[in-house]
């Protein structure tokens, strides 16, 4: 059973897919009640911290500097990884990566693997490729198992079933797990996953992990979770492959005390994650660890980022979701509509970066840049900063014809300009202007009719009221006098 990958290019842009999601009440429902109540836990535990924002800007220098020095660190990292016994390899785009992961599962002998939940694993369309090759990874996050059995997609970074109500997740338990008679209490529901992945834990000898964080200075790989399934993951299985973007990246293991206080909070509202792993290398005997140890390091478009002054802080990303849970945009349409598995404000400015701008531009204007997205954001990512900026860059490649597609809107700024830059243009179209008055614009300036798409655009502007002659005709008229 393969997961629906969601993907930007060939996704619906926002405002059609927004429409379509508002109607949805059930799952308005749903996005609505699960964002309440994981900001109410957030504002309770980051209440408590008096010093919330001193934890916050130290959350941010050390991105800064991190991406600042992206290069040394990223190679300080495979020297110690290498040291402990792991291997790492690099992966220029999603393709590559696919093709390490099934290279590496297939010479471990798995015709099946356990993952852990991981974004970076949905970015690049693991499991579909996976299924392909014939190898059949099982989602062990609750969540992203209920996401794999409802043959659905995650629609939220943390809680990636956020849009389904227990009801809903009993469904698709009943029908996949072959269990009529089960309750829809959290207990049962979460018996009945806890049985049906135990069997998998104790016989799959590979996984397949994301990461939080990766530790240049001891080369391990750190993993938070709340189910214990990621430590099963860890420590079962005799080879472990993980893959993480190259921006996971921490210079210092201290760095941790900073991310461990402002992550848990900010994410799900706990003081801490129940488990916090951390792991280094191989053991080469198996019994407290993989005995094989892969680390992919994906870039995917994060060097270009890097490139882009003003959006390189995209990168100082910690994928805690504050931002989407806080947003009003992602509130009511919830994360399918963004046509990406990075929804919400770090989707908007995240994705179309992935996409190197070339899809997902819709992205950038799905949000009232109110602001909220970055009060909240534990790294102080100015996210409408970026959305600003990419919008700008939206335009520009709009506007220089670079997407090869007719865009009316250019088309208009471009017949705007050239009327603008000549006073005889300029007066011409003041007189045909004039003479619309009647059949399309009313004496009081009211439009009446426009074809096309301009009809829709009209419903809701009017123009003020053309006045009988311009200043400059009165006043020449005046000096003919
Ligand atoms: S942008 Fe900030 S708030 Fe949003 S997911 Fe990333 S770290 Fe969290």
């Amino acid at each position: 059973m393969s997961q629906i990958a969601l993907d930007p290019k060939t996704a619906p842009i926002f405002p059609m897919a927004a429409h379509t999601a508002m109607g949805d009440t059930q799952l308005r429902k749903n996005v609505k009640h699960a964002t309440e109540v994981i900001q109410t836990k957030r504002a309770r535990v980051v209440g408590e911290m008096p010093d919330w924002q001193a934890l916050r800007e130290a959350g941010k220098q050390i991105r800064k500097h991190t991406m600042e020095h992206l290069d040394h660190y990223l190679l300080e990292f495979e020297a110690n990884c290498t040291k402990a016994g792991g291997t790492v390899h690099w992966a220029q785009d999603a393709e590559e990566a696919r093709r390490i992961v099934i290279d590496l599962a297939r010479a471990a002998g798995a015709k099946e693997v356990i993952k852990i939940k991981s974004m970076t694993t949905e970015e690049i369309s693991l499991n579909s490729a996976m299924d392909a090759a014939g190898i059949h990874p099982v989602e062990t996050d609750l969540a992203e198992l209920i996401i794999q059995l409802g043959e659905d997609r995650p629609s939220h970074i943390v809680v990636p079933a956020l849009h389904k109500n227990r009801q809903q997740i009993r469904e698709i338990f009943k029908a996949k797990m072959n269990l009529p008679d089960l309750g829809d209490r959290p207990q049962d529901l979460a018996d009945a996953a806890r049985m049906f992945l135990r069997e998998k834990f104790l016989r799959v000898k590979t996984a397949v992990s994301g990461a939080n964080f990766l530790i240049a200075e001891t080369g391990g790989v750190c993993v938070v979770e709340s189910e214990g399934n990621g430590r099963m993951c860890l420590t079962l299985p005799e080879t472990l492959i993980t893959i993480a973007g190259i921006d996971k990246i921490l210079p210092r293991f201290k760095d941790l005390e900073v991310m461990l206080q402002v992550l848990p909070r900010s994410a799900t509202g706990e003081r801490m994650n129940p488990y916090n792993s951390v792991w280094t290398g191989t053991d080469p005997a198996g019994l407290d660890g993989p005995r094989n140890f892969h680390v992919i390091l994906l870039d995917n478009g994060r060097s270009e980022m890097l490139g882009d002054g003003e959006a390189r802080q995209t990168l100082h990303c910690i994928r805690c979701a504050a931002c989407q849970n806080a947003c009003p945009v992602y509130r009511q349409t919830g994360g399918h509509a963004y046509g990406s598995v990075y929804a919400g404000p770090i989707g908007a400015i995240l994705t179309p970066q992935l996409q190197r701008m070339e899809h997902a531009q819709s992205l950038p204007y799905a949000s009232s840049l109110c602001g909220a997205c970055y009060e909240v954001c534990p790294v102080k990512i100015n996210i409408p900063e970026v959305l600003i900026h990419l919008r700008d860059k939206v335009v520009k490649r709009r506007t220089s014809g670079f997407t090869g597609l007719f865009d009316p809107e250019a088309a208009a700024m471009r017949a705007m300009a050239m009327i603008f830059g000549s006073e005889r243009r300029f007066r011409a179209a003041q007189r045909m202007g004039r003479m619309a008055e009647g059949p399309l614009v009313g004496k009081d300036g009211w439009i009446g009719w426009l074809p096309g798409l301009l009809g829709g655009w009209t419903q809701v502007r009017d123009l003020k009221e053309m006045p009988k002659e311009t200043f400059r005709e009165w006043w020449e008229k005046r000096g003919r006098a």
